[in-house]
């Protein structure tokens, strides 16, 4: 087993925090305008109760067998803690303190285990990060989003490109052992060049890792309004793929690893242990509104709006608001459109082991046909995409033949 496989072993924890100084036009997450300061303790007494419950057993899932699972997940040794939201950078190192605190008590963390944290460059001060640092933040995720001010306008954030670099570089000198910047890009008449100077600052600036999102417009959020009525928000599709194809060459060319196909790592060691867990079906537990959890084939999945979320966990009752146990056909096909989209593939015994049809043989000429044309290859156990097969990688897992029962 390879080193990294033995570190993607454990599972994973993930903590919703949903307050936000104020609501991105684009952003369909769950998340609320963060307010005064007991909004947010109200937040972290019923997030700690949580975890205590799913230790005690009082705020277990409903469903029995999902139950026992959960109850069996909660006492393993997780080796990644990753706070999301919102904005984890919104709430205060006393709250952090007393969320960390909990965790610690309740939980077995690896001590070789990394701890992952969202902030918005306008929270950046240099004691800030020393407090994240000490309380054992290990990657620190800047949600940077362009260096480029017309379009952060645009996009609405609340930080100009000076200060987006000014957060990236205070970050580099605060000794996490990771810095990572989120992008969105696909927005209307984004110029090419703007684009690549924005992969260019990362690679000067010196940061570590990368994490790619293309501009959705989602019907119930400001951008979608404004699309309903006939506005442009979105870059063309060819447009986009340009974009997507000029990323991979900028930083493929600077050496960097394009380990999934919107993730990219300045060496192996700066991948997102994390977010591996996703791509792997590998068990994690979400907390927090809106959180999913992923154990055994089961994803559970809680109430997102938070003070919905909070009251059942303050009233003793499950926050989790809805599951389903996956069939394998269905877990084969999630296997397949994941690992397209790695640069490690799919591991064909484990995707053979859901299905009842000879997964090769019975596509054996597609496959044949794709692998001339330069979009997957066999390797040894695995199915790799190649760069123009990553950014198809949903099309292709459709087209593959899994069974009768395919999902
Ligand atoms: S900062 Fe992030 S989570 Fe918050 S509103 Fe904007 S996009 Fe959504």
């Amino acid at each position: 087993m390879s080193s990294e496989a033995a570190r993607l072993l454990g599972p994973g924890l993930y903590l919703h925090i949903p307050f936000c100084s104020a609501i991105c036009p684009y952003c369909d997450f769950a998340v609320r305008k963060g307010g005064a300061r007991r909004q947010s303790d109200a937040f972290v007494d019923a997030l700690v109760k949580e975890i205590r419950g799913l230790r005690s057993g009082e705020l277990l899932p409903e469903a029995p067998d999902l139950a026992a699972s959960v109850t069996e997940l909660v006492d393993a040794p997780f080796d990644t803690v990753y706070f999301g939201g919102g904005t984890p950078s919104f709430l205060t190192d006393d709250q952090l303190e007393r969320i960390f605190d909990t965790l610690f008590r309740v939980f077995q963390l690896r001590s070789d285990g990394r701890f992952f944290f969202e902030a918005n460059p306008e929270d950046i001060t240099p004691d800030q990060l020393r407090s994240w640092r000490r309380l054992g933040v290990s990657t620190l995720s800047l949600g940077v989003q362009s260096f480029d001010d017309r379009e952060l306008r645009f996009l609405g954030r609340r930080h100009s490109a000076k200060e987006a670099e000014i957060a990236v570089r205070d970050a580099l000198e605060a000794d996490f052992e990771t810095v990572s910047i989120d992008l969105i890009y696909g927005l209307p008449n984004q110029d090419p060049g703007s684009w690549q100077a924005a992969l260019e600052s990362i690679l000067e600036l010196g940061a570590d890792h990368l994490s790619l999102y293309e501009l959705e417009v989602h019907a119930k959020t400001d951008f979608g309004k404004r699309q309903a009525k006939g506005e442009t928000l979105q870059l063309p599709l060819d447009a986009q793929a340009d974009l997507f194809l000029r990323t991979h060459d900028v930083l493929s060319s600077a050496g960097w690893d394009a380990y999934e196909v919107s993730n990219f790592a300045r060496t192996p060691e700066h991948r997102s242990r994390h977010n591996q867990k996703y791509w792997h079906h590998i068990p994690y537990l979400g907390l927090g509104p809106s959180a999913h959890s992923f154990i055994d084939g089961w994803r559970f999945w809680n109430e997102p709006f938070e003070p919905r979320w909070r009251r059942w966990v303050s009233d003793g009752t499950s926050p989790a608001a809805g599951w389903e146990k996956l069939p394998a056909s269905a877990l084969a096909l999630e296997q397949l459109m994941l690992g397209l989209r790695t640069r490690e593939g799919v591991r064909l015994d484990r995707l053979q082991a859901h299905l009842d049809i000879d997964f090769l043989k019975r596509n054996q000429r597609l496959l044949e046909s794709w692998s001339s044309s330069e979009l997957v290859h066999l390797k040894e156990d695995r199915l790799v995409p190649t760069v123009s097969g990553m950014a198809v990688a949903d099309r292709l897992a459709a087209e593959l033949d899994i069974g009768n029962e395919s999902a």
